[in-house]
């Protein structure tokens, strides 16, 4: 089963997706964390994109698309995918279903995380990561247990670069411009669900099982 994940800065894409791909054993296709990581080691993809991730602009499409497929292509034929962040423009769902259809890949199941524009501002403000294991924590709704310290792995916590408030509000300023039109790009497919992400992870998590149920 493939799924995508849809949805604002924010919304706990990243928190649910790591989850779920353990239950499911699917591999987890972050761009955001594929592209920090190139970043942090300085590749030539890292220092073609770091202008454009710490400002929190979208890289462009066709080399983000280049990205995802490589990697989906690397993979083998047999495994399964959860996209996380990926697409997130009209052209990059278009390359996706160009792609898919080509390689005889389903999209099963498309779930779009709703939250209110309100609470992503104190979610993103308040969200901490592991540099390392990328854990991702919150100081207000799941703060590590020892101050800035990664529970699963001990290493200081940071605050992404794009987290700043005044980033925040363009992210999610090209979030609407850019990225919610795809919205209607999918709304009308089988596999799609709109998910209620402002509850608990828990909740969330079980209201994602349930859609997925059957696929
Ligand atoms: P995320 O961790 O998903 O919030 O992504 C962090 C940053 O990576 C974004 O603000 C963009 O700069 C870049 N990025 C991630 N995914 C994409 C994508 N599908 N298209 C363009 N840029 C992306």
């Amino acid at each position: 089963m493939n799924i995508l994940f849809l949805g604002p800065p924010g919304s706990g894409k990243g928190t649910q997706a790591k989850q779920l791909a353990e239950k499911l054993s699917l591999q987890h296709l972050s761009t955001g964390d594929a592209f920090r990581e190139a970043i942090g080691n300085k590749t030539p993809l890292g220092v073609e994109i770091k202008s454009y991730v710490d400002s929190g602009r979208l890289v462009p499409d066709e080399l983000v698309s280049r990205v995802v497929f490589e990697k989906i292509q690397q993979s083998g034929k047999s495994a399964s995918f959860l996209l996380d962040g990926y697409p997130r423009t009209v052209d990059q769902a278009k390359a996706l279903d160009d792609f898919a259809k080509h390689e005889k890949m389903a999209l099963d199941a498309i779930l779009l995380f709703d939250v209110p524009a309100t609470d992503l501002i104190k979610r993103l403000t308040a969200r901490r990561q592991c540099p390392k294991c990328k854990e991702v924590f919150n100081l207000v709704t799941r703060p590590p247990k020892v101050k800035d310290t990664c529970d699963a792995c001990s290493t200081p916590l940071m605050q992404r670069a794009d987290d700043q408030e005044s980033v925040i509000k363009e992210r999610l300023d090209i979030y609407e411009r850019q990225t919610a039109p795809i919205i209607d790009f999918y709304k009308g497919r089988p596999g799609f669900h709109k998910i209620n992400a402002a509850q608990s992870v828990e909740k969330v998590f079980s209201d994602m099982v349930e859609a997925l149920k059957g696929k």
